[in-house]
């Protein structure tokens, strides 16, 4: 279970989340839509502290990330202790994000080869699997830039699974991609959705939140404006904000 609760964050004059709590339990997807700049990036980068909070809590089965709770007061863990962390959780970009001077494989091995949770054997046999299940186990040899766009993200939903995250976070996953090749992450999401992977995803792609989210997020200025399940907030949206934004993307 992801609970996201209070959760504030400032650049400058700017506040870009303005109190946003939200639980996705464990199994479940959540889908956030919302306009440019409501801050969802923002949510999702500070899910895996990769933003400091300047208020609120975020924790992942009852551990606190990022900080850690001693006498009534939040301290913040160190770069090691964080990184620990981030193991737990996977985040998938919408530029896909890989290292271009590693092969696939290598890709996929990274990680768990420097969290030293498997030895290499046990990394690629690991990584080949999960190269089987997004359907590209023949190209663990080729290097990113020998790939179209949906197979290099892909390549990088394998990755993000390779350290047997409690939660992916996924941001704007097919918005880079040519139109015909959405069709091949999408998939591979909504596999990924129906085998029980906790999700957060950051999409415009409403007929993807209609068929898999469990919760429908929809953020404005910093605040969670409307949230339910797709039939409610997709096709009887409460609010004008969630109407005007969704009759620009349906
Ligand atoms: P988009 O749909 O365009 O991706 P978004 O909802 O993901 O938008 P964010 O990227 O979270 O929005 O940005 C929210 C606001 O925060 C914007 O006004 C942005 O300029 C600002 N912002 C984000 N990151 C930073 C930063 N590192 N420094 C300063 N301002 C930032
Ligand atoms: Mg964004």
């Amino acid at each position: 279970m992801v609970e996201i609760t209070g959760v504030h964050k400032r650049f400058g004059a700017n506040e870009v989340l303005r109190g946003i709590t939200l639980r996705v339990a464990a199994g479940e997807v959540a889908v956030v839509l919302g306009p440019s700049g409501s801050g969802k990036s923002t949510l999702l980068r500070s899910i895996n502290h990769l933003e400091k909070l300047d208020r609120g809590t975020v924790s992942i089965d009852g551990e606190l990330i990022g900080y850690r709770q001693r006498g009534g007061k939040l301290h913040e863990l160190t770069e090691r202790e964080v990184l620990r962390q981030r193991g737990a959780i996977g985040f998938v970009f919408q530029n896909f994000n890989l290292f271009p001077h590693l092969t696939v494989l290598a890709n996929l091995t990274e990680a768990p080869l420097a969290a030293r949770t498997r030895n290499r054997a046990q990394a690629e046999a690991k990584a080949r699997a999960l190269l089987e299940r997004v359907g590209l186990a023949d190209k663990e040899s080729a290097y990113p830039r020998q790939l179209s766009g949906g197979q290099q993200q892909r390549v990088a939903i394998a990755r993000a699974l390779a350290l047997d995250p409690k939660v992916v976070l996924f941001d704007e996953p097919t918005s880079a991609l040519d139109p015909e090749l959405v069709g091949e992450v999408l998939d591979v999401m909504k596999d990924l959705a129906r085998g029980g992977t906790t999700m957060i995803v950051v999409t415009h792609e409403i007929g993807f939140a209609r068929e898999v989210a469990d919760t429908v997020v929809f953020l404005d200025e910093g605040r969670v404006v409307e949230q339910g399940p797709p039939a409610q907030v997709i096709d009887q949206p409460e609010h004008d904000r969630t109407r005007a934004f969704l009759a620009k993307v349906l």
